[in-house]
């Protein structure tokens, strides 16, 4: 247990920091603790509760203009580490732009998916109105939820009611 989920002021998941960071939020009164382990923390002269979630008092704000940088461990978990055209999970799966960037598409979150291999293959240079392939899901940016995800070793139980839209499905790998 050497992971702290932090939320902001709003409740809202930030991210996953180490304990001693969260630890140092609380002493300086700038976080909260909302849950903590049962043992203690101990310092030379002192104990503290280790913190497990803590809040922060005053509010971030999160720009979201900012975009979260593209990869594809955090594509593939986004689209649950399936293909957005055919939905197979086996095989290779690939980055394609849905709108290709030969075609003038960019590398967003908006216009990136998961792909099989072959549909990858089989969509090539082409608009997906060019072909007869679909997309299950419109991509999206993904939530803050899905890089907490990544970020921890695991999602402790304690952490679940803190973390909407936790996909269980998309979790695995
Ligand atoms: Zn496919």
């Amino acid at each position: 247990m050497t992971q702290v989920l932090v939320l902001n002021a709003s409740y809202e998941p930030l991210n996953v920091t180490s304990v001693r960071r969260a630890h140092v939020l609380v002493f300086k009164g700038k976080a909260e603790v909302l849950e903590e382990l049962d043992q203690p923390l101990h310092s030379a002269s002192d104990t503290y509760p280790w913190p497990h979630v803590i809040r922060l008092v005053h509010y971030v704000r999160v720009p979201r203009a900012v975009q979260r940088k593209i990869s594809r461990r955090a594509l593939f978990a986004r689209d649950g580490w399936r293909c957005v055209y055919c939905g197979t999970a086996s095989g290779r799966l690939t980055l394609d732009h849905v709108v290709p960037r030969s075609r003038g598409g960019d590398s967003v979150w908006e216009n990136v998916v998961t792909s099989c291999a072959p549909c990858n293959h089989r969509k090539g240079d082409r608009l997906l109105e060019e072909t007869s392939m679909t997309l299950r899901t419109p991509p999206r940016p993904p939530t803050p939820v899905l890089f907490i995800r990544l970020a921890a070793d695991h999602v402790p139980d304690t952490w679940r009611q803190y973390l909407p839209g936790l996909d269980p499905a998309a979790a695995a790998a």
